[in-house]
């Protein structure tokens, strides 16, 4: 694989990081994005955290009666919208299908397992190509606001532990010495769990600085250019073809296209079951006030509030409403009422200084982790669907499809995550 080199389609967290695992490899690649820049699409503003503690997928056992619970709820953490349904037919199905107990578990096991290595992954980058994106390594923190809820939360941590995510189950006396900036609404929290190995970091800023770190390991970067279709030569996948009529040999293409790479994969006969969830964030500049040293999150809302620098944002909710990339107004209200149940007491201020509102599409497998690896298309691979868990898995996801590629070591089993249908 020397000749045309390879081209990755897609320069959010997982094309970026690919790229770069390839580049540090001595592969020569081009790095294709539609938008003016890397980490533009779903990886632009997310929660920031990077979480092996959240490997669970967020078809759990049950929750088919989630979902109707919630129906036509604004307030709902996860909101199906009807008009949604036709785009999500088979999709959904096989969501529904994966909640069983045990292709939960199974999903859980592998994100797990590829959230680690995700976090070694991330410690070697960051010494090698040290560049700035806000991150911390603090670890992150599920408060509860019932005594039975925080038991519930210290024995699903337990269920994680055994795979190797370490944690803390804090009461509220060990929380609050912990992290005093929750202080003023102590009486409302019963506890915590703080996992001291998950990170934090600017996401859209992580995939800025890895591009440019593989530019200057030779990385061509092609932005501004949409892929409009893959070139097919005897059965095989040898290049693509820009909107712009211009084709680009290549002796594999790796799509990293998020929750659009269903599309283009189609044109070679792969079907990738991946629809996007849409959720949404909220930044506000927060220079000169106490925030929490490392991200709370809420388990229950499926939101985050998330210290980023001299910033903090508030992230989560998910929405099953096709590409509609519209800011409905009452799911940014929902993370509004977050910032001021987490941060009373600056949540005025943040407000009056005014916060930047977006939202993006989780591009989510129907299993409940990614598809990662070579497809049955000679010359295709994809790194695509990782849902809830983009950022968490990205360095992981990228290297080890290096490895795969570039037939390095071994060590890291890509087997179960193979694109397939779910
Ligand atoms: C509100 C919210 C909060 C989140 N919080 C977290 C979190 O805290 N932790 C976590 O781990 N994950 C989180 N996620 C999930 C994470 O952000 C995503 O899983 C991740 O960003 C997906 O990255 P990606 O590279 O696969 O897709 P994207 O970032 O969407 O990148 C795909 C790229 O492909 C490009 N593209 C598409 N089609 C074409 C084409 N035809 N030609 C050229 N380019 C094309 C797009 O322009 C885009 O840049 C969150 C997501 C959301 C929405």
């Amino acid at each position: 694989m020397r000749q045309a080199g390879i081209v990755v389609v897609g320069a959010g967290l997982a094309g970026a990081a690919s790229a770069y695992a390839l580049a540090r490899r001595g592969a020569g690649v081009t790095l294709i994005d539609r938008a003016e820049g890397a980490g533009q699409g779903a990886s632009f503003a997310n929660a920031g955290m990077l979480t092996p503690s959240m490997s669970d997928p967020w078809n759990a056992p049950g929750v088919w009666r989630d979902l109707l619970r919630w129906l036509g709820r604004e307030d709902a953490p996860m909101l199906l919208r009807l008009r949604a349904l036709p785009g999500l037919s088979l999709w959904g199905l096989q969501f529904l299908a994966n909640s069983s107990r045990s292709a939960f578990e199974r999903a859980i096991a592998l994100n797990v397992r590829l959230g680690l290595f995700s976090i070694e992954t991330m410690d070697a980058w960051r010494k090698e190509a040290a560049f700035d994106y806000d991150g911390a390594c603090a670890g992150t923190m599920k408060i509860y606001r019932s005594e039975a809820a925080w038991r519930e939360g210290v024995a699903k941590a337990e269920t994680m532990a055994q795979l190797g995510v370490a944690f803390r189950g804090l009461d509220r006396d060990a929380m609050l010495a912990f992290e005093p900036a929750l202080a003023p609404i102590a009486d409302e929290l019963a506890g915590a769990v703080h996992f001291p190995n998950d990170q934090s970091g600017d996401a859209n800023k992580f995939a800025v600085g890895l591009s440019e770190a593989s530019a200057a390991r030779g990385v061509v970067c092609r932005w501004g250019e949409t892929v409009r279709r893959l070139r097919l030569d005897g059965g095989a996948v040898t290049g693509v073809v820009l909107a712009s009529g211009e084709t680009i040999p290549a002796d594999a293409v790796v799509l990293a296209t998020g929750a659009y790479a269903p599309a283009l994969a189609a044109q070679a006969g792969v079907r990738l079951p991946i629809r996007p969830v849409k959720g949404y964030s909220i930044t506000y500049p927060a220079e000169g006030l106490t925030l929490p040293r490392l991200p709370i999150v809420d388990d229950v809302l499926h939101a985050a509030l998330t210290p980023l620098g001299s910033r903090v944002r508030v992230a989560g909710t998910a929405e099953f409403t096709g590409f509609d990339d519209r800011l409905q107004p009452r799911r940014i209200d929902n993370l509004r009422g977050l910032l001021r149940q987490v941060l009373p007491a600056q949540a005025e201020e943040l407000e009056r200084r005014g916060g930047a509102a977006w939202t993006g599409f989780r591009p989510m497998h129907a299993r409940g982790a990614p598809a990662i690896g070579r497809t049955a298309r000679p010359g295709l691979y994809v790194n695509a669907g990782h849902g809830h868990l983009g950022w968490t898995l990205a360095a992981g996801s990228g290297e080890a499809l290096a490895r795969l590629m570039l037939g390095a070591d071994d060590s890291f089993d890509l087997t179960p995550f193979e694109p397939r249908a779910a």
